[in-house]
């Protein structure tokens, strides 16, 4: 990668002198999801884009409290890995003049793949799909709310209007048509924006992409919106359970498998309840059998937990069904068939959530799996009992649950690596640690007085 450069690159080194681009933001996203870089100026251009630029391993050892996770490998000395942008991913940054952000790999010096890059993974599973003879498209669907912080330091939401009301929407509409627009300036294709169920809740449908360019393009949702709601004074938050008492905000995943030729082969009218067709149907079934690991990597903090109950229409139960928004999986139906994957939230990293769900279904596609028939009714309000008498498997109730079953799943040890699945596990562990020896107000209330 190093030695080698690129028409690609060359053109972007072209591209970023005709459009009098001073700084360019490099950036990439480190194991709880969040994207990290640093600004280079013009001088810097061409060297970056042949050799990357240097950030520390120690920084993918941390938490997002920015504290170590005291066994991690990556110490003060495991040294530096090498971001080298992919030139494809570059997009001007309307948020500032003169300014471009381009994502990057992970690499060794001189350019060799390293295990510790997210990115990396997600491509070898689109390799792996691509030897299938498929394609997948993905499309992300972001929730989060508005807040304004008040005078006592505390965030309420910034508007207080009913659900999905235009009320709601002319409130923030402002800025959330900034928000559109800095995004389509980006490329990153927008549906629709729209309030959701809780008050100042929003969320935002991207158009579905290539599995890598829907992980960047749901970064950069992330980014803007926060960005400019900060230049409103609000603050953006898509926490997946801000406040016990208000609707919690998902991270809802689109795949659809396509063929060579760019045609969609996810329906086949007839051929099964579900409306899929054979490779749907295997794609689907390999899914759901790493239910519970999956739901693990797309939700892996204290606070997924507290949105997946029961009973809300985040799932909680390893089924799918058609329709049914209960489920770990929906099929929406419609003239789009496709997998609807409603377990995960935006505390995940989307690359490792997109390598997961793509190899759990690349394994379903290999062995032809079946997924059975689709679930029926609102499974968030069976009894436990019921459940178990309809063999529906639950997905994992707490964070460190989760972490056990992604640990004990193989395929998942092998679709992250050994270094990710190590760290990732280490860092996911130390949050956790953090927050159990946290005494919080509850408590307070609840023992005090005894
Ligand atoms: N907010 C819900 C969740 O936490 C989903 C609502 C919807 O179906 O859009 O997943
Ligand atoms: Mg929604």
């Amino acid at each position: 990668m190093a030695e080698g450069w690129e028409p690609a690159q060359q053109d972007l080194l072209d591209r970023l002198a005709r459009e009098e681009i001073a700084h360019l933001w490099v950036a990439y996203a480190d194991y709880n999801g969040r994207s990290q870089g640093k600004s280079l100026p013009r001088a810097r251009f061409e060297s970056t884009l042949r050799n990357g630029v240097t950030f520390a391993q120690a920084n993918l050892g941390h938490t997002v409290l920015d504290i170590g996770a005291p066994d991690t490998m990556f110490g003060a000395a495991s040294g530096d890995f090498f971001a080298v942008p992919d030139a494809d991913s570059y997009a001007p940054l309307p948020l500032f003049p003169a300014t471009g952000r381009v994502f990057c790999w992970m690499r060794h010096e001189g350019g060799a793949p390293w295990e510790g890059d997210p990115r990396w993974m997600l491509q070898r599973q689109v390799d792996a799909l691509t030897d299938l003879g498929f394609t997948a498209q993905v499309a992300f669907e972001p929730e989060g709310y508005l807040f304004r912080v008040g005078d006592d330091g505390q965030p309420a939401p910034a508007d207080p209007r009913g659900m999905f009301t235009l009320d709601g929407l002319e409130t923030n509409a402002d800025l959330l048509h900034r928000i559109s627009d800095a995004l389509e300036a980006m490329d990153v294709g927008i549906e629709q924006i729209a309030t959701e169920y809780g008050p100042g809740q929003f969320e935002v449908n991207i158009r579905h992409a290539s599995p890598i360019k829907a992980a960047e393009d749901l970064l950069t949702v992330r980014d803007v919106t926060r960005a400019l709601a900060r230049r409103e004074g609000l603050v953006a938050s898509f926490m997946p359970k801000p406040f016990e008492t208000a609707a919690g905000s998902g991270l809802h995943v689109h795949l659809s498998l396509w063929d060579r030729n760019g045609e969609s082969v996810m329906a086949e009218p007839g051929a099964h309840p579900s409306g899929l067709s054979a490779a749907g149907r295997a794609f689907l079934a390999g899914l759901l059998s790493h239910a519970p690991a999956l739901a693990g990597i797309g939700a892996p903090t204290v606070n997924s937990y507290k949105r997946l109950l029961p009973g809300s229409w985040a799932p909680a139960h390893a089924a799918y069904a058609v329709g049914n928004r209960s489920t770990f999986v929906r099929i929406p139906g419609g003239a789009r068939p496709r997998i609807e994957v409603r377990s995960g939230d935006s505390t995940a990293n989307p690359y490792l959530y997109l390598a997961a769900l793509l190899a759990a279904g690349v394994e379903g596609l290999r062995e032809g799996a079946d997924p059975g028939p689709p679930a029926e009714g609102d499974l968030g309000h069976l009894s436990r009992e019921e459940t178990t008498e309809r063999g529906i498997a639950m997905l994992p109730r707490r964070a460190p649950e989760a972490l056990d079953l992604v640990e004990g799943d193989v395929l998942m040890r092998e679709t992250l690596g050994p270094v990710i699945f190590a760290e990732w596990l280490k860092v996911k562990r130390a949050e956790i640690a953090l927050y159990e020896t946290t005494v919080s107000p509850w408590e307070r209330t609840a023992y005090l007085r005894t």
